[in-house]
């Protein structure tokens, strides 16, 4: 007879894994699907994040910022060092090193919890049956109480630039953090999260990098008076950023990938050694549910949900990339912890409009809430606080006093309405504005919190203080 779950899991990414977790910690007998076979050959966990996402590009724009900041960055600390060597199969080593051991250590987490790792492509049948098929052909089938689908995203594929990873000239952000020699010139198609993290670290260890963005506006979710300034920076350190251009086609030659593209005055084309594709990701639905499930998609082509992240099938959920909203790790961990309390009878709740956004550059640039294009927009009266990072003493003294805070604040009741931050650790400064605003904080309670002599932190404190005027350590407009 076929084993019954409380709930299965189908798709062991930050989102599924977290799910799975948090189900057994409620006392749900639980069991996670997961295909992943890692770059050893071996079944994983941990989905894109862990093996090719998040974790490996974080690690490789960690090792190429400290080599570049050691070639580049030293010697106004007084510092000066000769003979820094790049060890590019170190590196790689190192990134491969941190990937097995945090997806190893989910495997200990599911142990320890008690979850069952069914190793295969998981499929949705009717009346929340699973089956399950392994990599040896075998199948399965399991019943569930509840079904969580987690089953991620890809990247999209455009005709003009066919991906083949395995030959290792046109890739995909996969390909692009495992290049085993630096290109000496990468053509990077879309300058968003991905291009520009990945062309950041292959710039850092001296590729050109050439990307070509098909939109005018840069980073057009972010602030855009932030984006302006990101462009200003990246095209500082070599990051040639070309917007408004289509590729039309490409032709892998014996001296690289010839591209041919067009802006608004020319058609042009360029030889570059590698090229890689980052014009987003689409939701991972292939083979998830059989037809007669009636699994209902959105126009996006994400699985259908209500705000519970339940599907149209009753007691079958969805999270993560395969559901609209933002493609984040954290956003998918969260609907995950969400689902599963539910489940258990619980009132989970996830707060869709204080999700952090980081692009890890340098510098760095990291959001949460409104930006003021869209207050703009939708006609909300606000007030604006900013405060340079050149005015603030830590960051003088790390040699990164460059970028800004900006607070939005509502004009009337001065509820905090979003945060845009470019500059030093504002992966880690955004983290504040978040919790003030999960609180529904005001600028003036962020304006009255000590913060410490000299931080980074103070920066916010005086972008709070500037809502109303009253910055000390800037000149008051
Ligand atoms: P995934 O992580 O894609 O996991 C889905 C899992 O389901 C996979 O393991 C897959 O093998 C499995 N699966 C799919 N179908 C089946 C099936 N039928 N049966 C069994 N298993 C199946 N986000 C951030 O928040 N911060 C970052 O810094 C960041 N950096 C990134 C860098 C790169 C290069 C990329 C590509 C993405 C990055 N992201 C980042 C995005 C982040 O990786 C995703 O938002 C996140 O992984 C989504 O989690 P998920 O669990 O929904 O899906
Ligand atoms: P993206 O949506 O961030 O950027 C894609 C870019 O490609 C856009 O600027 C778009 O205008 C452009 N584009 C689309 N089609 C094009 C074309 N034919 N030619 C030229 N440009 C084109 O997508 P991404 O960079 O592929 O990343 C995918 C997702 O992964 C991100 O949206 C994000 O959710 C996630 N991610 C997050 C992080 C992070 O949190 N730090 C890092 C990497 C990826």
């Amino acid at each position: 007879m076929a084993k019954t779950y409380d709930v299965v899991v189908i798709g062991g990414g930050p989102a599924g894994y977290v799910a799975a977790i948090r189900c057994a910690q409620l006392g749900l007998e639980t069991a996670c699907v997961e295909q992943w076979i890692n770059f050893k050959g071996d079944p994983a966990l941990g989905g894109t994040c862990l093996n090719v996402g998040c974790i490996p590009s974080k690690t490789l724009l960690e090792s190429s910022e400290q080599y570049h900041h050691i070639k580049a960055g030293i010697e106004s600390h007084g510092i000066h060092v000769e003979g820094v060597r790049l060890d590019l199969d170190q590196m790689m080593a190192r990134k491969e090193d941190i990937v097995l051991q945090l997806t190893n250590g989910i495997g200990a987490l599911f142990k320890a919890n008690g979850v069952a790792w069914l190793q295969g492509h998981g499929k949705l049948l009717v009346d929340r049956q699973v089956e399950v098929t392994a990599q040896d052909g075998s199948v399965e089938v399991v019943n569930a109480d509840h079904v969580i689908i987690a089953t991620g995203s890809k990247p999209i594929e455009i005709g003009a630039a066919p991906v083949d990873n395995h030959e290792g000239l046109i890739v995909d952000s996969t390909g692009a953090l495992d290049f085993r020699e630096v290109p000496k010139t990468l053509g990077v198609i879309g300058a968003g999260v991905i291009g520009l993290e990945l062309g950041s670290v292959w710039n850092r260890l001296g590729s050109k990098v050439i990307m070509l963005e098909a939109v005018e506006d840069f980073l057009a979710l972010a602030d855009q008076q932030i984006a302006r300034d990101a462009l200003r920076q990246f095209k500082k350190q070599g990051l040639d950023i070309r917007l408004g251009t289509r590729v039309t086609a490409t032709q892998k030659t014996e001296n690289g990938v010839v591209v041919s593209f067009k802006d608004k005055d020319s058609e042009q084309e360029i030889t570059v050694d590698k090229l890689l594709v980052s014009v987003g990701r689409r939701p991972n639905i292939d083979n998830v549910a059989a037809p007669e499930t009636d699994l209902l998609l959105d126009e996006r082509g994400c699985i259908h949900i209500d705000d519970k992240c339940e599907t149209n099938l009753p007691g079958v959920y969805a999270i993560g990339d395969v559901v609209r909203g933002p493609m984040l790790a954290h956003k998918g961990s969260e609907e995950g912890i969400m689902v599963a309390e539910n489940i258990a009878g619980q009132h989970g709740h996830l707060n869709y409009d204080a999700i952090p956004w980081v692009i890890y550059t340098n510098p760095e640039i990291a959001w949460v809430g409104k930006t003021e294009q869209a207050l703009r927009t939708e006609g909300v009266p606000y007030k604006i606080g900013t405060f340079p990072f050149s005015a603030n003493g830590r960051a003088k003294a790390m040699e990164a006093a460059t970028g800004m805070i900006k607070l939005l604040a509502h004009a009337e009741t001065d509820t905090l309405l979003g945060c845009h931050i470019i500059g030093p650790f504002a992966s880690e400064l955004i983290q504040e504005a978040v919790l003030a605003m999960e609180f529904h904080a005001s600028s003036e309670d962020l304006a009255r919190t000590i913060h410490a002599h000299p931080t980074l932190y103070e920066a916010m404190h005086e972008a709070a203080l500037s809502v109303h005027g009253r910055a000390l350590h800037k000149i008051n407009t």
